[in-house]
């Protein structure tokens, strides 16, 4: 058997002593070390969560500064070809485009129509009528796998396949 140390503490002597402890000593040991354990994976958790944190701002700082660089090169290339070429830069339409912004056109909800659902839906291998309890018939399951709705023969509840929802 290898020889564990904890601590520079042999596994086995800890074992011993833990052993040789009353039972109420043996409990709070116990407790502690739980305790201990709850810690450690809370300390863990929120350490890895932080780093992760760290990672995703770090990343969307880079991207963002690349994003920037990009823009600023482009711009100062845009800049020096119309400097060069000698064509003048064609005027933004941006603010012609806000200006025509059409009045905004206040849109009426839907009006919300409830669909009263009068189909239960039923898993295949159900074959008892959850209303008045009696078992559906032959014919009423062969009606439920064919159309796939059905009511029942004795109280008239709709019931309705899973596989093919009925809008009512
Ligand atoms: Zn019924």
């Amino acid at each position: 058997m290898v020889d564990v140390y904890i601590f520079g503490i042999l596994w086995e002597e800890i074992v011993n002593w833990f052993l040789v402890q009353p039972i109420y000593g043996q409990i709070l040991v116990l407790v502690g070390v739980i305790a201990l354990l709850a810690l450690a994976v809370v300390i863990v958790y929120y350490v890895l969560k932080g780093v992760a944190y760290l990672v995703y701002y770090i990343l969307k700082g880079v991207y963002y500064l690349l994003k920037g660089l990009g823009l600023l090169f482009y711009k100062a290339f845009e800049a020096l070809y119309y400097a060069i070429s000698g064509e003048t830069k064609p005027e933004s339409s941006t603010p012609a485009q806000e200006q025509q912004a059409a009045p905004q056109v206040e849109k009426q909800p839907e009006p919300i129509i409830t669909v009263q659902k009068t189909y239960q839906t039923i898993k295949p291998d159900v074959a008892f009528c959850s209303e008045c309890g009696s078992k559906f018939s032959e014919s009423m399951v062969q009606t439920l796998s064919n159309n796939g709705f059905v009511h029942c023969i004795h109280c008239g509840k709709g019931f309705q396949s899973r596989s093919m929802p009925i809008e009512s």
